[in-house]
């Protein structure tokens, strides 16, 4: 296959990196809210990343939450990306397409033993003294990983439940993993941190752990580009790699925007929203190149969480 080297300058200077010419990377949005600078960044990143190796430049809508998703919102993050000039490949994927795929891998990880059916709520969660704090939150207690057969038979007839990650029992099962970080070097994954993760909730037919997972794997996807606050997320998704015998692409974790205040972009900060911006008269071209080139807007900064 054809290598070549490319050229990279971003938020952390000058880099260089080796890639095949079927270098291909996404951008994820989902469709929850405006998209905003921090947005903005992290597509800009990943498509120069892509036009420089020769690679390709996805699109995938994050919309399986069915409950916080909105049509509009994907429609208004396209005209963004495009407003951008972040021109992409092919038509945009959507997860609400792939549920019988996300459904098929947590078939196999039941008829391994892997998962079991979880009944708590959030309330019996934060009332178990023994839930200790993770990368990701609350760590589960484990409430409900031994329950008896019968009793797992009798509520799922009746209870709602999520289907959760016995994540000790995966890990006996593949062993120690690694994954590659662009920036950091190699990294030793440590998904048991993270406790028995959910991987299909109550109200969802995936958690974003597996489809996000699943999808990248399925869609080729050799570099995934996103921001720093999923580093140890990623510790969870080489596991799933693991399991489902998926392939492992490189990562590249990038610092987040923050706002004048300091604190990162969230969807209700309005004033750095892109509709905003653009509405304003703001260049989109020039502003996606200046973001590549680690130039923010007078009162953004670049930082790592
Ligand atoms: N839809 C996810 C998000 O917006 C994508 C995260 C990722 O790039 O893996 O946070």
């Amino acid at each position: 296959m054809c290598r070549k080297i490319w050229k990279d300058s971003d938020d952390r200077g000058t880099v260089y990196g080796v890639f095949t010419t079927s270098m291909l990377t996404r951008f994820a949005p989902s469709p929850t809210g405006d998209l905003h600078l921090g947005h903005a960044y992290s597509a800009a990143l990943a498509h120069a990343a892509a036009r420089a190796a020769g690679g390709q430049y996805l699109i995938r809508i994050d919309d399986i939450d069915g409950s916080r998703s909105r049509e509009a919102y994907v429609g208004a993050s396209l005209a963004d990306l495009a407003w951008l000039g972040l021109n992409w490949d092919g038509e945009p994927l959507h997860q609400s397409a792939r549920i019988g795929d996300y459904a098929a891998a947590l078939d196999t990880l039941r008829d391994r033993d892997l998962v079991y059916p979880c009944f708590c709520t959030r309330a019996d969660i934060a009332a178990s003294l023994s839930a200790p704090h993770g990368p990701s939150g609350a760590v589960y207690p484990g409430i409900c990983r031994n329950l008896p057969e019968a009793e797992r038979e009798r509520r799922m007839a009746t209870e709602p439940h999520c289907w959760r990650l016995d994540t000790a029992a995966a890990v006996v099962n593949v062993g120690a993993l690694t994954w590659e970080e662009q920036r950091q070097g190699p990294r030793i994954a440590d998904p048991l941190a993270h406790g028995d993760i959910v991987l299909a909730r109550k109200d969802a037919p995936a958690s974003y752990h597996l489809a996000s997972t699943l999808d990248d794997a399925d869609m080729g996807v050799t570099q995934v580009i996103r921001g720093a606050d999923l580093i140890a997320a990623t510790d969870v998704h080489r596991l799933l790699q693991a399991l489902l015998d998926l392939p492992t692409p490189l990562y590249r974790h990038h610092p987040l925007v923050c706002g004048p205040d300091g604190r990162r972009l969230a969807k209700r900060d309005a004033a750095a929203s892109l509709a905003a911006m653009r509405a304003a008269g703001v260049d989109g071209r020039a502003l996606a190149a200046d973001l590549v080139a680690g130039r923010l807007p007078t009162g953004y900064s670049l930082q790592m969480p």
